[in-house]
């Protein structure tokens, strides 16, 4: 597993429970934690409520998230809707989160 990231694009974390901003320094220690494992564990409590949830269910402002693959597009021309998006997750058979990554 893999953690795409939105590059510039970085705003904050939130809990996806109580929309707290998390904190750097915890998500930073719980990234690391996980990169132990090379990304397959992700299960976390969340700081602030103590909810069972897992790093790529909290809420990254702009998105990023875990991926096996990763399919790129460098300076698309056109955004896909989220009727494209949900097209192009059937056919490929998983879900799929758009990430877009400024560096
Ligand atoms: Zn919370």
């Amino acid at each position: 597993m893999k953690f795409v990231d939105q590059g510039q694009n970085f705003e904050r974390v939130l809990c996806p429970f109580c929309n707290s901003v998390i904190e750097a320094e915890w998500w930073q220690a719980a990234m690391d934690k996980a990169q132990a494992s090379s990304f397959n564990h992700l299960a976390v409590m969340t700081p602030c409520c103590g909810a069972s949830s897992s790093l790529d269910d909290l809420k990254y402002e702009l998105p990023a998230g875990f991926a096996r693959f990763v399919l790129e597009a460098q300076d698309p021309k056109a955004d896909l809707d989220d009727q494209q998006m949900q097209a192009l997750a059937q056919i490929i058979g998983v879900g799929l989160r758009k990430i877009w990554a400024h560096y």
